[in-house]
């Protein structure tokens, strides 16, 4: 069976701490689609539009890694694409716990699919898409936090 991964999020905008999770999450999985999720309650800064550009041209060289939307359940998202498995990184024990909660929940909907978790890389343990839109707001140097594709 092929190893079919989702690594979801918003990315909104991708950092550095993203594409670290996928970069170390290739040599694992035979296809890996990063599915940025449609979520009405968030106001995102970029448009849509604009994060799938990112990530496309981010690994435009990598064959098996794929960029999507979907709105509504991931799990459903999963099914659809017919992946096993769920990608999601890990920076502190407040990701742990919201993990967590998100993880035991994902396998009562659908217990074929496993979520796989990647503890950060330390030197990007601090950077979350929040403080990278905080620091854009107000005209702080985000270059050490995000991809150079990430042009705005
Ligand atoms: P969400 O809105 O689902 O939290 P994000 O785009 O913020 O989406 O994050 C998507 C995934 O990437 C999550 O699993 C998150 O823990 C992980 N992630 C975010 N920032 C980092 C980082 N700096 N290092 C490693 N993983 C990260």
């Amino acid at each position: 069976m092929e190893r079919i991964a989702v690594f979801p999020g918003s990315f909104d905008p991708v950092t550095l701490g993203h594409v670290s999770i996928v970069k170390r999450a290739i040599p694992l999985f035979d296809k890996i689609i990063i599915g940025i999720g449609m979520n009405s309650d968030k106001n995102h800064m970029f448009t849509l539009e604009q994060r799938i550009q990112w990530l496309a041209n981010i690994f435009s060289e990598d064959d098996t890694v794929s960029v999507e939307s979907y709105s509504g359940l991931t799990i459903r998202f999963c099914n659809q694409k017919k992946a096993n498995y769920i990608l999601r990184g890990l920076r502190t024990s407040a990701d742990f716990e919201f993990e967590r909660g998100i993880g035991q929940i994902n396998r009562k909907l659908a217990d074929g699919v496993e979520t796989v978790f990647f503890l950060t890389e330390p030197e990007y343990s601090p950077i979350s898409s929040s403080i990278v839109r905080d620091v854009i707001r107000h005209g702080g140097d985000v270059s050490g936090l995000i991809p150079k594709e990430v042009v705005y």
